[in-house]
């Protein structure tokens, strides 16, 4: 387990520190705003779906490492995909970390699996779903904040 622990740790620090996609996005693009007031992360999702798309995804924001890191590894993962596979892919990481239905070694996950620990720490469950849950917001196109309480 503490080789997984290293590799866990580099990656989430390493996105923390060099966040990808951090920028907003211009133009007709949607916006979902996420808040986790329990350990006060705060993030604007800027999405832009064309044909059933994802073209691009970004987010700004700021907040603990683990909420920062998931963000910046959410836009990763979802950007090219499908509409449908982009919510798959949040069912998958949500079943990860509430849950026993998704298994660490589920080949959808990816590089996400580097979050499966933290489902031991139930406050951070909501630091590292809180931008999945404000994606899942933006790809219904719902403009209301979503909060983790
Ligand atoms: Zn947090």
């Amino acid at each position: 387990m503490s080789e997984f622990q290293d590799l866990y740790q580099q990656v989430i620090l390493d996105h923390n520190q060099r966040p990808r996609n951090f920028h907003a996005l211009e133009g007709k693009v949607r916006r979902s705003e996420g808040h986790n007031p329990l350990c006060g992360d705060r993030l604007t999702v800027y999405l832009d779906v064309q044909d059933g798309q994802v073209r691009d995804v970004a987010f700004v924001g700021d907040g603990c490492a683990i909420s920062k890191a998931s963000a910046s590894m959410m836009t990763e993962a979802v950007k090219g995909r499908t509409r449908e596979e982009a919510e798959a892919l949040f069912r998958v990481f949500h079943g990860l970390l509430t849950g026993d239905q998704v298994s660490p070694d589920d080949p959808r996950l990816g590089k996400l699996v580097v979050f499966a620990g933290v489902r031991d720490y139930p406050v951070r469950v909501k630091c590292a779903t809180l931008a999945w849950h404000t994606l899942r917001a933006a790809l219904e196109d719902r403009n209301d904040t979503i909060t983790t309480e």
